[in-house]
């Protein structure tokens, strides 16, 4: 069993959108272990974009990221992290594949409605950001 960290991004919780992706997850046969509605401030989001600071696109996520509410959610199943990132599709809705919650929900590459870990390490490391160990039902 695995654990991955997913945000539903402020462009789908703006269009309602919030309870079809988690049902998507859901039907998918993950386990919801934490969840929570926040702003992400802009210190948040340096904590958990770090590796993107400083590249031409942060000013523009940080905007993003902090415009509107979020949700974040802790999912357990099995190959959590690789198979959540293949329902989310790629990061560009256009590329990403029929099916998948960027394709269905997503405006635009950056716009793109959701986020998850991508490695067991951001995984430990993202969940850490977001939820304390009271939060979290295992
Ligand atoms: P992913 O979310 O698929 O893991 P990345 O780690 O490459 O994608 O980027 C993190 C997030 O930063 C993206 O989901 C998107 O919201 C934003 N982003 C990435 N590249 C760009 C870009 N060129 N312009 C604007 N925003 C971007
Ligand atoms: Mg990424």
């Amino acid at each position: 069993m695995e654990r991955t960290l997913v945000l539903i991004k402020p462009d789908a919780f703006r269009k309602h959108y919030t309870g079809d992706i988690i049902k998507r997850y859901e039907s998918e046969g993950f386990h919801i272990l934490a969840m929570k509605m926040l702003k992400m401030t802009k210190e948040l989001a340096a904590k958990h974009y770090a590796e993107h600071i400083g590249r031409s696109y942060y000013e523009d996520l940080e905007g993003f990221m902090t415009s509107g509410p979020i949700i974040a959610m802790v999912l357990e199943g099995e190959d959590a992290i690789g198979a959540v990132r293949r329902i989310n599709g790629k990061t560009n809705p256009k590329e990403a594949a029929e099916g998948t919650i960027r394709r269905q929900f997503a405006e635009s590459g950056s716009r793109n409605a959701v986020h998850a870990s991508d490695s067991p390490e951001n995984a430990a490391r993202e969940i850490a950001i977001f939820f304390n160990a009271t939060e979290i039902f295992d």
